[in-house]
């Protein structure tokens, strides 16, 4: 379950230059890389960002992805360009 102020997504994504060796999934501290065919899955309830993934893989198979805005701030702008005056 996904709860208040978690990420959707993880801030890593394996691709599918992935060669199955395993380092990852043994790496990471919270077991969040999941054997899910190829590519491998990562669970962003789990990921912590640690990046220690991409540390340990031989071929550069882990990419670190964009981290999108929390959802509060968006909401934020999003109220403050409905707030601004019209004259
Ligand atoms: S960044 Fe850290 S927590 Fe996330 S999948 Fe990689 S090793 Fe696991
Ligand atoms: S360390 Fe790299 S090559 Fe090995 S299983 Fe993980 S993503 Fe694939």
């Amino acid at each position: 379950m996904t709860g208040a102020g978690q990420a959707l997504t993880a801030p890593v994504r394996v691709s599918t230059r992935c060669q199955g060796c395993g380092a990852c999934l043994l790496t990471c501290p919270t077991h969040a890389i999941r054997p899910h065919g190829n590519p491998l899955l990562v669970l962003a309830d789990l990921c912590t960002g640690c990046l220690d993934c991409l540390d340990v893989c031989p071929v550069d198979a882990i990419d670190l992805l964009p981290v999108a805005p929390p959802a509060s701030a968006a909401s934020a702008a999003s109220v403050a360009s409905l707030q601004e005056p019209t004259s």
